[in-house]
């Protein structure tokens, strides 16, 4: 096995080196130490005992020749003979000496030690430097008192250098004075702690003081114990690099897979889902099993949750069914691979319209194809959230398989499909595998709603809810598609005629049957062409390929025509009229916008035009149609910026020529055009309702400058107030009457109200209930314009009503036209049968008041007299109680006349 340093970088591995190397380290260093000590004790006291030997051999040598010695000396004290010495081979005496009785006292004396017995060896000198003499005596025992002294010799003594092992230097130290050393310029060493010591006993045989014999070693020892020492460094140094060596193996084998490991796991945060590769067959082994085994599962859901993401990007983009479901099933074959994918989609209630996709094998398309009948199972699937495993085989999957799982789209509970996969092969699927399957077909019930959804937005965004045709946006789309074909079209705006009265009058669920039933027969005229509602009672017809305007005319006219045929709902019968604009494609507008809003304008002339007719588009109803834009602007703020202001025109008694009362009229004091008359701006805000706060307006104004006039003495007793047929409608009318007269404090009596024919005709009973109770507040009510409007004079005897205005247009041409004049008598003769005050209007001369005053008209009101004027003015008028001077000499001359 190779080792390189590589692992060791790891910072575990070099932890683990370190314990292995302090492990075998630290006992054998311990043993190490144990042993030394041990084994150079041993060595020393084995050395120590050596030194002993050696110099206990000695001192028993030197004993032995002392011994000699003395036997040879009392021997030749015995013979007293000289020969002994020379013949001798050793000369064992240095010298001899024959010392007489007399010398030998003292010699005896000097040799004496502190035993004070008689010595017979003596020592002479000796010391570090120097080696002591060493004499022996002995009697002769043939003279008395005689010795033989002998000088011994040391040679002999002492026994030659060779004779005593080399390895010690041995001493003889008497009372602590070296006698003798073998090596005597050796005795200074250092080594003096290692040494032998023997004592020599001399005192039994020669009566003087023991002798220590020391040996010294002369060389170092051989230390045995360091040579021991070496090897067992040796070996321990061995031990401890193969427990190194076995270490690092061991480590490499932990560390190895461990990196293998790391590295892995690295790269599956890094995103490399890899398979980690390991030999190891232990633990490590099935750690990276196990890493690998959870590995595979991340990439798997995560490239499910990619394959979500995606779908989920394409379903925001651009949804396609299809295609979708061919992603997805390529996204269930990364967990069942080779399986086919059906999905029935549910066509809602319309089981004949479900449809069957189809994708087999990964890539292909999914085939869209209508589901074989019957394919719906019982919903009994919503129970398996999981789905379902290798249950009896859906009626629509066609070919058999050995497997099949499947589960129901569902969306807020309601089951909108199936989704089955089929396959083959022995794969089993488990509850997470089945959950993922579960997520990815989640996505296509999804899918499938949005798919409805957008679906059902689109039909909403085009069509209208109530009749079933396009709406505004619809139509638009399809002018739209026509201009784009550069196809020429005209756009018929249809408005139903006082459509406002069906609801009204009977209620808007009759009101959207009717508008239903104008739609159908709308429909039914179109035939190819197209119609739309745009709300309310408005409808476009589009005629494509209607360039030529008697065409259209006559399609503009049979179309008229169709719809006042009565129409039956809930058996009641209606008749309805329109009003129709039209607008011709290019001529007068591109885009589908422009030609409505033309057709609109045009539509609105045909209303103004008295109704029940069609009118064509023209570029001067546009201009006239944005001042009426500003105007109504103005109209707007007018109340705000108080520009309204009203005049007061008198009404006088044909018979006294007295005024009696006044005609409040409103003018608008713009401020930039000047002082506007009501014809232009009453129609504008009567269509835009702004007529009810003006009209309140009005009649409190009104109602105030009656009191105050009447707390000034002016002697009219009313004042007229025009009434709007939209504020007649308002529920609260009668109760803002109520208020004002309160409010202002003037009695009832002294208001009149101003009423049209066609206001009160329209509905006759409830206006019949509105005048009584208008009535029963004391108001006077007069009807307006007469003889303009459609009266029925069966009705007209059943309003409360007090006077009947005659229009001025009767009056202007009564001198001439005998039609007029007729009318007028008629009128007058009418409304005094039916004890009503009549009152004649646009009086501007003589001649009309002569003819008036001839038919017994009541009052007038006109030019003649008097034109509307100022609050101020007319105060003045009548504080001057000025009158209508009757029968006049002259016509032309009776009033401060402003033409
Ligand atoms: P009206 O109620 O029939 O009022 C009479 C109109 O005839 C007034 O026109 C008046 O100035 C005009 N007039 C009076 N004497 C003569 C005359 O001798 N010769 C001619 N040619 N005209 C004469 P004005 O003020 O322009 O009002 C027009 C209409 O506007 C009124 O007709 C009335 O229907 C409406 N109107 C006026 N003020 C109000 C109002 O406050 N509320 C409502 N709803 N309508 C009003
Ligand atoms: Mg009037
Ligand atoms: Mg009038």
């Amino acid at each position: 096995m190779r080792i390189d340093g590589k692992f060791l970088r790891s910072r575990v591995a070099r932890r683990i080196a370190t314990l292995f190397l302090v492990a075998a380290l630290l006992p054998t260093s311990l043993l190490a130490f144990l042993t030394y000590r041990d084994v150079s004790r041993v060595t020393l006291e084995q050395q120590q005992d050596e030194l002993v030997g050696a110099s206990r051999a000695y001192g028993m040598a030197l004993y032995s020749r002392l011994l000699f010695v003395r036997t040879v000396l009392e021997n030749m004290a015995k013979k007293g003979e000289r020969e002994w010495l020379l013949n001798a081979d050793v000369p064992i005496f240095r010298s001899l000496e024959h010392i007489d009785a007399g010398q030998a006292q003292q010699w005896k004396r000097a040799m004496a030690d502190s035993a004070g017995r008689d010595p017979a060896l003596m020592v002479h000198g000796g010391g570090p430097a120097k080696a002591a003499d060493i004499m022996m005596a002995a009697a002769m025992p043939h003279r008395r008192g005689n010795l033989l002294a002998a000088h011994v010799n040391p040679r002999y003594l002492w026994g030659a250098s060779e004779d005593v092992d080399a390895a010690y230097n041995i001493c003889i130290y008497s009372k602590g004075v070296q006698l003798h050393c073998a090596y005597p310029d050796e005795t200074g060493s250092d080594d003096d702690k290692l040494r032998g010591e023997w004592e020599l006993s001399l005192d039994p045989s020669f009566g003087i003081a023991p002798w220590k014999v020391v040996a010294v070693r002369r060389f170092p020892p051989r230390r045995a114990h360091s040579d021991f020492f070496n090897l067992y460094l040796a070996v321990a140094g061995c031990g401890v690099l193969l427990i190194m060596l076995l270490s690092l193996i061991q480590i490499r084998r932990t560390m190895g897979p461990l990196e293998r490991l790391i590295d892995g796991t690295r790269r599956i945060a890094a995103g490399n889902y890899d398979d980690i590769r390991t030999d190891s067959r232990d633990e490590f082994g099935d750690l990276a099993s196990a890493v690998n085994a959870m590995s595979a599962r991340i990439r798997r859901q995560l490239s499910t949750l990619q394959t979500l993401s995606a779908i989920d990007r394409d379903m925001r983009e651009q949804l396609d069914l299809p295609h979708l479901i061919a992603k997805i099933g390529d996204a269930m074959r990364q967990i069942v691979p080779d399986a086919d994918l059906y999905v029935l989609r549910y066509a809602g209630n319309e089981r004949e319209n479900d449809r069957l996709f189809v994708q087999h094998g990964a890539g292909t398309p999914a085939r869209e194809n209508a589901a074989p009948a019957p394919s719906r199972e019982a919903d009994m699937l919503v129970q398996h959230p999981l789905g379902l495993l290798d249950a009896a085989p859906p009626s629509f999957l066609p070919a058999a398989f050995a497997h099949n799982w499947r589960i129901a789209l569902l969306w807020r509970g309601r089951v909108c499909g199936i989704l089955c996969l089929a396959w083959n092969d022995a794969r089993a699927l488990n509850e997470e595998t089945m959950a993922e399957l579960a997520e990815l077909a989640n996505r296509i019930a999804v899918a499938i709603q949005i798919e409805e959804r957008e679906q059902r937005l689109l039909y909403q965004a085009r069509f209208d809810s109530l009749t079933g045709l396009m709406n505004r946006h619809g139509l638009e789309e399809r002018i739209a598609h026509i201009e784009s074909g550069n196809v020429p079209a005209a756009v018929l705006f249809v408005d139903i005629d006082r459509f406002k009265h069906v609801n009204d009058n009977f209620g808007h669920r009759i009101g959207d049957l009717l508008l239903q039933a104008i739609a159908a027969r709308l429909r039914e005229f179109a035939e190819c062409d197209t119609v739309g509602r745009l709300g309310g009672d408005e409808f476009i017809l589009l005629l494509s390929g209607a360039s030529n305007p008697t065409r259209v005319t006559s399609s503009a006219s049979s179309l008229m025509a169709l719809l006042t045929r009565p129409f039956d709902i809930s058996g009641e019968q209606f008749t309805v009229t329109c009003s129709i604009g039209i607008a011709l494609h290019p001529a007068q507008g591109a885009d589908g916008l422009t030609l409505i809003e033309r057709a609109d304008i045009a539509m609105y002339r045909a209303k103004q035009t008295g109704r029940n007719n069609f009118r064509f588009y023209d570029e001067r109803m546009t201009v006239e149609n944005h001042a009426r834009l500003a105007l109504e602007f103005d109209l707007r703020q007018a109340l705000g910026t108080h520009e309204f202001v009203l005049h007061y025109q008198p009404r006088v008694d044909l018979k006294t020529g007295h005024i009696v009362g006044s005609e409040a009229l409103l003018r608008w004091n713009h401020g930039s055009r000047g002082m506007i008359a009501p014809a232009h701006f009453i129609g504008i805000a009567e269509e835009t309702g702004l007529i009810v706060p003006i009209g309140t307006w009005v009649l409190r104004s009104a109602c105030a400058q009656q009191a105050a006039w009447r707390r000034d003495g002016v002697a009219a007793s009313v004042v007229a107030v025009n009434v709007s047929t939209r504020q007649f409608g308002e529920p609260d009318f009668v109760e803002t009457v109520a208020a004002t007269l309160a409010e202002t404090g003037l009695p009832a009596e002294c208001l009149e109200l101003e009423l049209t024919e066609s206001m009160i005709m329209d509905d006759v009973e409830e206006a019949i209930l509105i005048l009584g109770r208008l009535r029963a507040l004391g108001v006077k009510l007069s009807i307006d314009d007469f003889g303009t409007g459609y009266s029925s004079l069966a009705y007209l005897k059943r309003f409360p009503i007090s006077a009947l205005k005659i229009d001025q247009s009767f009056v202007r041409d009564i001198v001439d036209d005998q039609d007029d004049r007729l009318i007028v008598a008629s009128i007058i003769g009418l409304a005094h049968n039916l004890q009503l005050k009549v009152v004649a209007e646009g009086v501007e001369d003589v001649a009309q008041l002569s003819y008036l005053a001839q038919q017994n008209c009541d009052e007038i009101q006109g030019y003649h007299f008097s034109p509307p004027v100022t609050a101020l003015e007319f105060f003045r008028m009548a504080a001057a109680r000025q009158r209508l001077e009757w029968p006049l000499p002259d016509s032309s001359v009776l009033q401060t006349e402003r033409r």
